[in-house]
């Protein structure tokens, strides 16, 4: 790792000047339109004087907007009077994604949250997780990365931390995520962890949070409110920004095993027999998957593992082996 060569990534803004720099992580990319161009990752630093660093992100996955809402607005109207210490603001991390609409990149099909540690000399993808591996997390005292379900899932609106094998991290991880107020707080775990952002960032010992806010490659009111006010929050209480945390109710769900997901095993039409946030049994019916190609086939039903209540639904309307259908959670 020590003989890696440096990130071809130029920031445009001081990491350590006071006051609001509005600029780029600027990304050498030379292709046929642009021998000599670059990808212009919009990022924001506002910082005033010593104090913890806050690492924000949102457009990690491209089809998702709570997050770039709720930061691009922060980048706009944080004072930097108000704060006490570092915020670094990536609203869209993934910008090529973010751009294209899509949850992975156009130029090299990179799922950021699979890209993790990156390579300087990768892909546009690679270089820009290296980038943050090196040179944005360890500046870092706590992370925030926002999904919501992009276009193939929706979820109940969370905020979320890993329970971890250090559990004085563990622990600050889920101060921080009862900070953010969202309707609901989440005890996560992962399908797949290996080369996720949030593993990189955990590993190098950061308070590491996360959401899930909504999905269906759109965004609602009410989600975009609990992210602005929700990431507020979150800097009050790392002692960032002033003022108090604006609380709210929450209510904590635990994922306590891989049971909490359901995957279709047929491709068809998908009908959800639950909404989210419903009540499940275990053995219920959580969605039923019906064959299109002919009449008189009886649909293939999806049933739930453990009982506890629906988190998220697969979205489109049409399904195909492999799709996670649902994942149910349980109230703590
Ligand atoms: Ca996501």
């Amino acid at each position: 790792m020590s003989s890696l060569r440096p990130s071809p990534i130029a920031p445009t803004v001081d990491f350590d000047r006071d006051g609001v720099q509005h600029g780029f992580l600027r990304l050498p990319y030379s292709r046929d339109d642009s021998a000599w161009g670059s990808v212009m990752i919009p990022i924001c630093v506002i910082r005033n004087g010593k104090g913890p660093t806050a690492l924000l992100s949102g457009g990690n996955h491209g089809d998702e907007y709570e997050g770039p809402l709720a930061l691009y607005d922060l980048a706009r109207t944080l004072d930097p009077k108000d704060v006490s210490g570092t915020v670094i603001n990536v609203p869209a991390m993934n910008y090529p994604a973010f751009r294209a609409g899509t949850r992975t990149s156009p130029i090299d099909k990179g799922n950021m949250n699979r890209s993790f540690p990156g390579r300087p000399n990768g892909t546009v993808t690679e270089k820009i997780a290296d980038y943050f591996q090196r040179e944005l997390l360890p500046r870092a005292d706590i992370v925030f990365d926002f999904h919501s379900g992009g276009k193939t899932l929706e979820f109940v609106p969370f905020c979320a931390a890993h329970t971890l094998p250090d559990k004085a991290l563990e622990q600050k991880a889920f101060d921080a995520v009862a900070a953010f107020a969202a309707p609901f707080s989440m005890r996560m775990i992962e399908i797949d962890a290996v080369g996720m952002y949030d593993t990189a960032a955990e590993e190098m010992g950061k308070v590491f949070v996360s959401t899930e806010l909504g999905g269906g490659g759109t965004s609602r009111a009410q989600t975009v409110r609990i992210a602005r006010r929700g990431i507020l929050n979150v800097l009050r209480h790392a002692g960032i920004v002033d003022g108090a945390v604006e609380k709210t109710r929450t209510q904590w769900l635990d994922m306590p095993s891989g049971d909490c997901f359901s995957f279709a095993e047929d491709d068809g039409m998908i009908e959800t027999m639950v909404d989210l946030g419903e009540p499940v049994e275990r053995g219920g019916v959580l969605a039923r998957i019906h064959s299109v190609g002919r009449t008189g086939i009886a649909p293939q039903e999806i049933r739930a593992k453990m009982s506890g209540m629906l988190a998220a639904r697969h979205f489109p309307g049409l399904v195909k082996a492999g799709d996670c259908a649902a994942v149910v959670a349980v109230h703590v």
